[in-house]
């Protein structure tokens, strides 16, 4: 089971919101200047140096991961989801470590 109320799809749309318009906000604990972008030529990944949030896609895979960040640090007010249209088909995955 997972507490998790988004996809990991819907994380990365947020991530990537938050990453763009926020100063490089986090979309799990809302810290700014605190997410590094990473693309490769396989993936785009967004990462937490403040709490461990990390969500990446997988661009020949089509598949997203998510791994959730310190549930203590997750910032209750988070961005307005229902502007986000996210076709999920992917499944997600949940990292434990
Ligand atoms: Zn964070």
């Amino acid at each position: 089971m997972s507490c998790l109320d988004q996809t990991s799809a819907q994380w990365f749309v947020e991530a990537s919101h938050s990453y763009v318009e926020g100063h490089q906000k986090c979309a799990w604990c809302g810290g700014v200047h605190q997410v590094h972008k990473l693309e490769t030529e396989t993936a785009t990944e967004f990462s937490c140096n403040r709490c461990d949030f990390l969500v990446r896609y997988d661009h020949q895979l089509d598949r997203y991961v998510l791994f959730s960040g310190d549930p203590r640090a997750r910032n209750t007010s988070p961005l307005t989801m229902h502007d986000l249209e996210v076709n999920v088909s992917a499944g997600s995955e949940h990292g434990t470590e």
